[in-house]
């Protein structure tokens, strides 16, 4: 499913009306993101990708712009009606329930034409469970699990509709180390398995250039950049990117450019043209 994103554009309203200013959390956004692909949305905390991926969820309204999945435009369709899978960083499971009912509660909703006999949720259940390796915990309860195994049916329960669009709030950040590392092959493994078009939240930008088709990095609701993971480390498009980009981090001089040459200090280290 290719996802358009048009001159999207999500202004929050001043809290504090006599002295706040407004937040533009998402400044006209355009994106096409191809069918098929996995997109990491990278940008430090508070640059607008949660709200841009609200946006595409339906959680929230835009202030202005369009959201096309395909050719449909679902801009004002709301969020159950949008055939999208949301896995946030907290796991949000429902705690009462075992493993396999979490997994199942998407697919009882389901009505009219859509509506599936148990043996069909069971089996739907069972396919999410095994794609995301806990089909052997389906009767545990959520304090059961290990963090790493409860954000597996978290990713189980968004998969298990096979939505037409994946959207992922940095599923990965309340996991160790190591299993982040694991886990985010594992959805790399999955996403191309099931070619699902997704799009990816994170802070971190090795997280974003290790599983990424593209990368969108974000500043201030602004879009920077957008291109394949080495694209965008090879050649960053301003300072801001270059600096987000890459461990260790990039060296900055100052400098100056003096009679076609750029000048650290009293070297000359670089012809300019
Ligand atoms: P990120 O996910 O990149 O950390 P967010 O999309 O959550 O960023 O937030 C973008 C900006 O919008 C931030 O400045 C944040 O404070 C502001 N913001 C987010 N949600 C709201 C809200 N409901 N009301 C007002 N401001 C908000
Ligand atoms: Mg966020």
């Amino acid at each position: 499913m290719k996802v358009t994103l048009q001159n999207l554009t999500k202004v929050y309203p001043a809290r504090d009306k006599k002295s706040g200013k407004e937040v533009v959390a998402v400044n006209d956004f355009t994106f096409q993101i191809p069918d098929g692909k996995l997109i990491g949305l990278l940008g430090p905390s508070g640059c607008g990708k949660s709200t841009t991926l609200n946006l595409l969820s339906g959680l929230q309204t835009p202030t202005s712009g369009r959201i096309f999945f395909g050719e449909d435009d679902v801009t004002d369709l709301p969020a159950e009606n949008r055939g999208v899978g949301l896995v946030f960083q907290n796991y949000a499971l429902y705690p009462h329930l075992t493993v396999l009912q979490n997994i199942l509660f998407p697919l009882q909703n389901l009505k009219g034409k859509d509506k599936l006999t148990k043996a069909q949720m069971l089996q739907k259940a069972q396919e999410a469970a095994k794609l995301v390796q806990i089909d052997t915990l389906m009767d545990r309860k959520p304090n059961e699990l290990s963090g790493g195994q409860q954000q597996r049916v978290a990713i189980a329960r968004a998969l298990v509709k096979m939505p037409r669009v994946l959207l992922l709030d940095e599923p990965l950040s309340n996991l160790d180390a190591r299993l982040r590392l694991q886990t985010r092959e594992e959805l790399k493994r999955i996403q191309t398995e099931t070619g699902i078009t997704t799009v990816f939240v994170t802070h971190d930008q090795e997280e974003a250039m290790s599983i990424s088709d593209m990368i969108v990095v974000m500043k201030d609701g602004v879009i920077q950049q957008i291109g394949k993971p080495q694209e965008v480390y090879d050649e960053p498009a301003n300072l801001f990117v270059a600096k987000f980009l890459g461990t260790p981090p990039i060296n900055v001089f100052s400098g100056a450019v003096k009679e076609g040459r750029l000048y650290i200090g009293e070297a000359a280290v670089l012809d300019v043209p």
